[in-house]
């Protein structure tokens, strides 16, 4: 029997960041003529890596955390930080939705 192994969120983090490079370097050294989509891609690689890095949504989705619903009554389901003043004193540790 074949059992496939899926990649941890480390690999998955990984294996997106090669994929941006490669795509990035593809677009500086003549981009996509027929795509479209890598074309922009490739153009806000750089924004899409930092916006990958620093969501807090995708961080706690990769490590297992399912999809929240429930918004913190005191920040209303905005990541407010985590140092932010009494947030873990709501429940939510400053991501704005309760678990
Ligand atoms: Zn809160």
């Amino acid at each position: 029997m074949d059992v496939r192994v899926y990649p941890g969120p480390d690999q998955v983090c990984s294996i997106l960041s090669e994929w941006l490079t490669l795509v990035e370097t593809r677009y500086q050294e003549g981009g996509f003529p027929n795509h479209l989509h890598f074309q922009i891609v490739g153009r806000d690689a750089m924004a899409i890596r930092t916006s990958i890095a620093k969501s807090s949504y995708l961080g706690r989705r990769l490590w297992g955390e399912p999809h929240l619903t429930t918004p913190c009554p005191v920040h209303l389901g905005r990541w407010s930080g985590l140092l932010a003043p009494n947030a873990n004193a709501c429940g939510c540790g400053g991501v704005g939705w309760l678990r």
